[in-house]
């Protein structure tokens, strides 16, 4: 059997071989796997956001209770000082009316703020018990996924590692750099091989000239399709 023909019959096994690999990565089992697992990283994701808002929110609360304090001291010096030397004029009342007024109006706005920042952490609180069952139920489904992938890949590995033997054993005889040279027209296109047919490439179906077909007939050099590039064999 002359090389080229040896490396059609390589080319058939290592196909074969491929093509279970490819069947491999794309399971459907294997892809909903893919699809949980980012689910479950997502929703940790949120959760931590949660914690983080939670977080910054604590802060601003331990802030608000301090300028509460403050205003409420600076109210009780306000009422104390006026018992103590009431104002004797309508404008100097006025003065400490006013005063007070905006003290009361500052307390009034922290607890308004604060008693919102309670509602909200009462929000936070729900959201983050849905998204714990929402991910418990994600990493139940993930386990019974991943089972069904093992147990299928399991068979499928154990026919791509006897096929990729086939192919291997099919290369033996073949030229180094035969295969190197199969290996990288495969990279750019599958099946890396065509044959002659009529004088055309059974690839692309491109006319080939008379040049490459001479040389393909006495098989003394490797001749590749322009158009698609392929390795053209003898039919
Ligand atoms: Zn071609």
């Amino acid at each position: 059997m002359d090389q080229m023909e040896k490396l059609w019959a390589y080319m058939e096994e290592d196909i074969k071989a491929d093509r279970i690999d490819s069947e491999l990565r794309n399971s459907p089992a294997r892809q909903s796997l893919e699809k949980l697992r980012a689910f479950i990283k997502e929703r940790q994701n949120a959760y931590n956001a949660i914690d983080e808002t939670i977080a910054v929110m604590a802060d601003r609360k331990d802030a608000i209770s301090d300028a509460i304090s403050r205003a409420e001291t600076t109210l009780s010096a306000l009422i104390e000082r006026a018992n103590e030397n009431p104002p004797e004029t309508v404008e100097d009342t006025q003065l400490l009316i006013d005063e007070i007024e905006k003290c009361r109006r500052t307390v009034l706005s922290y607890e308004q703020e604060l008693r919102k920042m309670s509602s909200e952490s009462t929000e936070f609180d729900a959201r983050k018990r849905t998204i714990r069952r929402e991910a418990a139920r994600a990493k139940q489904d993930f386990d019974q996924a991943r089972a069904a992938y093992n147990a299928e890949s399991q068979t499928k590995k154990e026919a791509y590692t006897a096929q990729r033997q086939a192919a291997d054993a099919k290369a033996v005889g073949i030229p180094a750099e035969l295969l190197a040279r199969y290996g990288a027209v495969k990279r750019q296109i599958t099946p890396p091989l065509a044959r002659l047919t009529g004088g055309k490439c059974s690839g692309c179906n491109t006319s080939q000239p008379s040049a490459a077909l001479r040389k393909i007939e006495l098989g003394q050099e490797i001749v590749s399709c322009e158009t698609c590039g392929r390795i053209l064999i003898k039919s």
